[in-house]
């Protein structure tokens, strides 16, 4: 389940999708915490441990939140006579939940909900004394709320429709129709008319320690109150989540308009090494054509250390800002000489005045800096997870930062790193460069053309109702029961999209799932049937996670790397679907060493995002100019300890390059991390054969922690092994 807006997470060269499976996106909260309030709280039982031990272990302790002298002196003295009064009312053995409800409330209460009779009544009348009142609220939000997400999921779905499918023309409006968000206030809402203080007077708030400490013990139960109550575990002020909002969308804006005019790159000699009219953005494009460029032997390699110049005059901000997203100028970026293009290939109008070469005056950082400051006003709101990185890894990934890092090290600093390096200078035939980070040359081989295969696919499916009605037959080919194939076949709407094709998961049980895939006039092509696998891999995995799982409150899978995992299992199984032969041994190692590299090349980039994120941390009244020497530092610091051994060059900046990290804050992680858990799961469904009910099994594990999920999926917690193991199996059978 997202838990945060998220861009597409993009494995390997694999296709992907997603605007916004899941309406909960918009919800700034979900998962985490609470606590420290009321000293003396020894007593709290399962699933929460004494408060001593949740604020030991929480990362939350040092920074501002509620405490003791920030209660109005009405609270302490109504919640002490409460305690008193509920306590004798329903039994001694109620009191670690009296505490604990009254605490949960106290940290979230303010002045606008109301004074002492008011705060009395709510408790009193609130209070679930008894297993029965509990189990009646339980239910009863359950329910409910499953109704909320479902219908506002169902009105994003309505909205976006025009966007979304291949509708004709989109007007204006419908642009404004698809960005508008009908649960935005569901929170605010909630705090509000109090029914998120009756939660979280009756159900535990818990740390991200407590529940990987304790997780594995709880019933399924106890586990959907925790994420009941973790629904309201902040209460951000709407003017900080709205300054959070600008500072992204300005972040956006800036990265979206970073274009470099290629044609107008001039080298030592002057020549124009690319085509007119080529404008690539910054850093996926430019990346992109470094991996193209591979294929070009004559220029090729001048052209990727132009591309490599360009990126760093970017991360240092030595870049003169007049070539930013403009063709009037020509610019040679190793000298920094920028003068009146000579060439026009644009309809673009020349600015009047001087062309100079004076830098882009840190403006990269500066918007960096922003989202520090605007996301860091949440932090008072938010007492044990009082930064970005920890309600990053603490609530978002459920994965303790220090465990991330040492997982990226692993593979950092295999010894696979250096064998798979060799591997790639000896088919390139020379040394490696900085920018061989990005070295696209492991292939899996096919037997077929993709015309043959276009040929192949169009004859299957003329249109989009041809697919829908081979979903069942495609199902029970990937091992599922007759009855399970149809079950979910007929949960599923495939709709014709505009774009190249994603899936829209259902938010409650009465909703289905659609896939929304390509098909052209002359029918389906071999691309958009890939793509169609993949998101029908999506669907089932919504199917069975939303439907199959036991409480709805515990719908969706831990996080977008484990749903992505799952479709890219389907997804590796298109030719198969197709009644041709499964890809050979050499092309799965050539798939699997691609899968390595560029999981080495982005836990790098991880790590500077990381890093980065805490040196900000540490100085809150930084500049944008040392910010940028900052960031420069550190990507120079994280390239030398783990790149450095392997291509033999020291200083090298390039890991900063990542627009991710100015536009999609401390997101970067997700990647690598994408990376290790899918090679997990589809190492385990190799082990098992049958994919059909292991896959059933897995996803109806629904949105526990992704160790507790990955344990249950595979007898391990998430981690790189299977990873390295793969390739090292793939590095014997590709140089056999
Ligand atoms: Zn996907």
């Amino acid at each position: 389940m997202g838990r945060q807006a998220s861009p597409p997470l993009t494995i390997g060269d694999r296709y992907t999708d997603l605007p916004g499976h899941f309406y909960l996106e918009s919800i700034p909260v979900r998962r985490i915490i609470l606590f420290p309030l009321l000293a003396a709280c020894a007593a709290l039982t399962v699933p929460l441990r004494s408060q001593e031990i949740a604020m030991q272990n929480s990362p939350g302790t040092s920074a501002p939140q509620a405490s003791v002298a920030r209660l109005p002196m009405w609270m302490r003295d109504s919640a002490a006579k409460l305690e008193r009064e509920l306590v004798a009312k329903y039994g001694e053995p109620q009191r670690p939940r009296v505490q604990r409800g009254l605490h949960q409330i106290a940290e979230f209460w303010r002045d606008e909900d109301g004074g002492a009779p008011v705060y009395e009544a709510f408790v009193r009348s609130n209070f679930a004394g008894d297993q029965a009142a509990l189990d009646t609220t339980f239910n009863r939000y359950e329910r409910l709320l499953e109704q909320l997400d479902g219908h506002m999921h169902e009105i994003n779905r309505e909205f976006r429709q025009q966007m979304d499918l291949d509708l004709g023309p989109v007007l204006p409006f419908d642009e404004v129709f698809g960005g508008y968000d009908p649960s935005a206030h569901v929170i605010d809402d909630f705090f509000q008319n109090k029914l998120a203080f009756t939660v979280l007077l009756n159900f535990p708030l818990t740390t991200l320690d407590e529940r990987l400490e304790n997780g594995a013990a709880w019933s399924r139960r106890q586990w959907a109150e925790v994420r009941l109550a973790e629904r309201f575990s902040k209460r951000i002020p709407a003017d900080v989540n709205l300054g959070i909002a600008q500072a992204g969308a300005a972040a956006e804006q800036y990265i979206s308009e970073y274009n470099i005019w290629m044609h107008h790159l001039l080298d030592s000699r002057g020549q124009r090494l690319f085509p007119p009219k080529m404008r690539l953005l910054s850093h996926w494009n430019l990346r992109d054509e470094i991996k193209a460029d591979y294929a070009d032997a004559q220029n090729g390699p001048a052209k990727q250390h132009m591309i490599q110049q360009v990126m760093e005059r970017i991360i240092t901000q030595t870049i003169p800002e007049a070539v930013i997203n403009n063709p009037n100028v020509d610019w040679n970026p190793y000298t920094n000489e920028v003068k009146p293009a000579a060439v026009k290939d644009s309809d673009s109008v020349p600015p009047a005045g001087n062309v100079t070469s004076t830098r882009e005056p840190d403006t990269r950082y500066a918007m960096w800096l922003k989202t520090f400051v605007a996301s860091s006003k949440a932090d008072p709101y938010s007492p044990t997870a009082p930064t970005l990185i920890a309600r990053r890894f603490d609530e978002d990934r459920e994965i303790p930062e220090a465990r991330v890092k040492a997982m990226l090290e692993q593979v950092l600093t295999s010894p696979l790193a250096r064998q798979v390096a060799k591997l790639i200078e000896s088919r390139l035939g020379r040394p490696l460069e900085p920018f061989d980070m990005w070295y696209n040359g492991f292939r899996p081989g096919s037997k077929y053309t993709e015309a043959q295969l276009d040929e192949i696919v169009a004859k299957k499916y003329p249109t989009p109702e041809a697919y829908q009605k081979d979903i069942p037959n495609l199902l029970m080919k990937l091992g599922f029961s007759p009855e399970r194939a149809q079950r979910i076949a007929n949960n599923i709407v495939v709709d014709p999209a505009r774009g190249s094709g994603h899936a829209m998961g259902a938010e409650m049980r009465s909703e289905k799932a659609h896939l929304r895939t390509r098909v052209e006039k002359s029918g389906m092509n071999y691309k958009g049937f890939n793509i169609a696998v993949h998101e029908m891999g999506h669907n089932v995995e919504q199917t069975f996670s939303l439907n199959d799982v036991d409480h709805t409150l515990l719908k969706g899978v831990p996080n977008t790397a484990f749903t992505e995992a799952l479709a890219f299992v389907f997804q590796g199984h298109d030719l198969e679907l197709l009644g041709l032969p499964a890809p050979d041994t050499k092309s799965e190692a050539e798939k699997t060493l691609n899968d390595f590299w560029t999981t080495y090349e982005i836990a790098g980039v991880a790590l500077v995002d990381m890093a980065a994120w805490h040196w900000m941390y540490d100085h809150p009244q930084a500049t944008p100019k040392q910010l940028n020497e900052a960031t420069v530092q550190i990507s120079k610091d994280i390239w030398n300890r783990y790149y450095a051994p392997v291509f033999h060059k020291n200083d090298v900046v390039l890991l900063g390059i990542y627009s991710h990290m100015i536009d999609y804050v401390l997101y970067l992680p997700d990647y690598p991390i994408g990376h290790l858990i899918a090679f997990q799961i589809e190492e385990r469904m190799k082990k098992a054969g049958n994919i059909g009910s292991e896959f059933e099994r897995m996803a109806k594990m629904g949105d526990v922690t992704p160790d507790l999920w990955m344990e249950n999926a595979t007898g391990k917690p998430v981690g790189p092994e299977a990873l390295l193991t793969a390739t090292q199996r793939a590095l014997s059978q590709v140089t056999q």
